[in-house]
């Protein structure tokens, strides 16, 4: 009793459902496709009165192009064969405007299995269809603008680089030619030194630009990493001691050895110690440890600088991410350099991390390379 009472409340919930749920069309068809339901939000949908479409093909719902790969047939067929799929297409209304409907179709089998029939439930989505299209385009055309932006940065790279070395010849023969004097040393160190910083600059922004365009490629070989790191500390000494930093370069007797291109490693610890002396203050501290843990080799360049901020720390890596107070101690930099050392580590098969207490708490990054 209670049960029958139950279905008779279910059937009159149906009903009311049938009839309100506007938004949704509910369809029936017939095994060969025919229509044979046309409730819930149908005429509203697809602007059709039952009697105008119970009895004719679903596919005067369909566009023509759809028609032509007799998409409503295979659908049917798909949904026969593998259950219930999801139908997301552009379809025609009465008045011949088109509407993205989407929803699904499910086979209707008898007690012995055999497909009887088919249900299609349809919601009416064009302004969601809209709405990715838009974004669809607007990705596209950023994705053009960052190709363009790479191929100027590139040229522009370029162009900047050409005359930095007739200006380094220019400056040698200066200091070959013109008798010495303090004023004369004092402006070609600082010539060069200026020169050298850009070319540095100019370099990275192109390595950059190669990377993004998958054109850079690393020439692995046999690479001790303690000779390099020692050759990386002759070359920023310069920088460190006007700076009145003390460095310490801390390495294991044994030489760790690494399949790697040696320049390219050269570049990424480079840019890692500049950026500790230029984010540390005068009189700082800057350490470059390496070892081995298990199969890897460590290096970490820690310094007592001026420290990341906990909101700076995950995008550090990413280009042109520069935290303000940075700027302000050192204007000269593009943001490009550490984006420049996670690709270069990243085609070597390592992983660069970087770590810091927060403001004036000093950084830490750590290099970890495959051994050889
Ligand atoms: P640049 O130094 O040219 O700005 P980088 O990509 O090398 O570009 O560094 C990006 C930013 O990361 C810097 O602007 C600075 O905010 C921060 N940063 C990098 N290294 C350090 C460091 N050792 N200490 C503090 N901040 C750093």
């Amino acid at each position: 009793m209670a049960e029958s009472h139950q279905t008779s409340d279910v059937d009159e919930l149906l009903r009311l459902f049938l009839e309100q749920a506007s938004e949704h069309a509910l369809i029936l068809l017939g095994r060969e496709g025919q229509i044979v339901g046309w409730l819930a939000g149908a005429e509203r949908i697809f602007g059709y009165t039952a009697e105008e479409v119970v009895g004719k093909s679903a596919s005067i719902l369909f566009t023509s192009e759809d028609i032509l790969r007799k998409a409503a047939e295979q659908e049917l067929h798909i949904a026969s064969k593998n259950g219930p799929a999801e139908d997301d297409r552009w379809q025609i209304r009465k008045d011949g405007a088109r509407i993205w409907a989407s929803g699904v179709v499910v086979p209707l089998r008898d007690s012995q299995g055999n497909v009887v029939g088919f249900g299609k439930i349809l919601r009416n989505r064009t302004d969601q269809k809209a709405r990715i299209e838009n974004l669809e385009n607007h990705c596209e055309a950023l994705t053009k603008a960052d190709e363009r932006k790479n191929i100027f940065m590139g040229t522009l790279a370029h162009e900047l680089r050409n005359p930095l070395a007739p200006l380094t010849s220019a400056v040698d023969l200066i200091r070959l030619t013109v008798p010495d004097t303090p004023d004369l040393s004092f402006a070609t160190t600082l010539i060069r030194r200026q020169v050298e910083f850009i070319q540095r600059l100019v370099d990275d922004l192109l390595d950059v630009t190669r990377i993004g365009a998958g054109k850079i490629q690393i020439e692995k070989q046999e690479a001790n990493l303690n000779t390099l790191l020692n050759s990386v500390a002759e070359s920023c000494r310069a920088q460190i001691e006007d700076r009145k930093q003390n460095f310490q370069l801390i390495l294991p007797e044994v030489p760790i050895l690494l399949t790697a291109d040696a320049t390219r490693l050269r570049q990424v610890f480079m840019n890692l110690v500049n950026n500790a002396s230029k984010y540390t203050n005068e009189g700082g501290e800057i350490w470059v440890k390496a070892n081995v843990e298990e199969d890897e080799a460590v290096v970490r360049v820690s310094d007592t600088g001026i420290g990341i901020s906990a909101e700076m720390l995950p995008r550090i890596f990413e280009m042109f991410t520069q935290e303000e107070s940075a700027r302000v101690k050192a204007p000269q930099g593009l943001g490009i350099g550490l984006a420049l050392v996670k690709d270069l580590v990243t085609l070597h098969g390592g992983k660069v991390l970087v770590r810091s207490d927060g403001r004036d708490k000093g950084s830490e990054f750590t290099v970890r390379l495959p051994l050889r």
